[in-house]
C-alpha cells in the first residue's frame, strides 16, 4: 500500500486496504511473511511528519524453535502507529506495509512457539517428543548428535 505524500489531504484521510507484506521470508528468525495484510489506518501530514495510526491484521508463518514444525500466527495490531518525517518535496512515497512489517517484527514473542507446552524434539535422537516418547531417556545411549559435535570439533581442528 503506497502513499503519495503530497496527496495526503492536510486534515488526514483513512485508508483501508489490502496489500501483500514486502518480504517474503526472514530466514534468522523462522518468520514468513506470506499472506496480505488488511489494514485500515488515518494517514496525515503534521508538521513535516507523516503519521499513520489504525489497524492491521495479517497471518504469519513461523517455525516452532523447540520441534521446528511450521504454524500459522496471526499478527494484528488495533492502536498501530507509524511516524515518518519527510520532506514535502512532491514525489515521495512512503509504503504502509514497510511500517507494519516493522511492527509485526518488534512485537514477535521472544521464542516461537507453536503452544506454551511444546515438547520440542529430542536431542539425543530429533525425534518430535510432540508425537509420543523416543525411548532415549531409559536406554541412556550416547547421543547421536553429541557424536556428531565431536566429529565436527575434529574437522575444525
Ligand atoms: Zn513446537
Ligand atoms: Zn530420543
Amino acid at each position: 500500500m503506497k502513499i503519495e505524500v503530497h496527496r495526503v489531504s492536510p486534515l488526514g484521510e483513512t485508508v483501508e486496504a489490502t496489500s501483500p507484506l514486502p518480504e517474503t521470508h526472514m530466514e534468522p528468525v523462522g518468520v514468513w511473511f506470506d499472506q496480505p495484510v488488511r489494514l485500515k489506518m488515518k494517514v496525515s501530514v503534521v508538521n513535516k511528519v507523516f503519521v499513520a495510526m489504525g489497524s492491521y491484521e495479517t497471518t504469519i508463518t513461523m517455525e516452532c524453535h523447540r520441534c521446528l514444525r511450521r504454524f500459522a500466527y496471526r499478527a494484528a495490531s488495533t492502536d498501530y502507529i507509524w511516524e515518518q518525517p519527510v520532506k514535502l518535496s512532491g514525489d515521495e512515497i512512503i509504503d504502509l506495509t514497510e511500517g507494519v512489517q516493522e511492527d509485526i517484527m518488534l512485537r514477535l514473542p521472544l521464542k516461537n512457539l507453536c503452544s506454551e507446552d511444546c515438547k520440542g524434539l529430542c536431542p539425543r535422537c530429533g525425534k518430535d517428543l510432540n508425537e509420543g516418547p523416543c525411548g532415549c531417556e531409559e536406554t541412556g545411549l550416547p547421543s547421536a548428535f553429541s557424536e556428531l559435535d565431536t566429529l565436527l570439533q575434529e574437522e575444525g581442528e
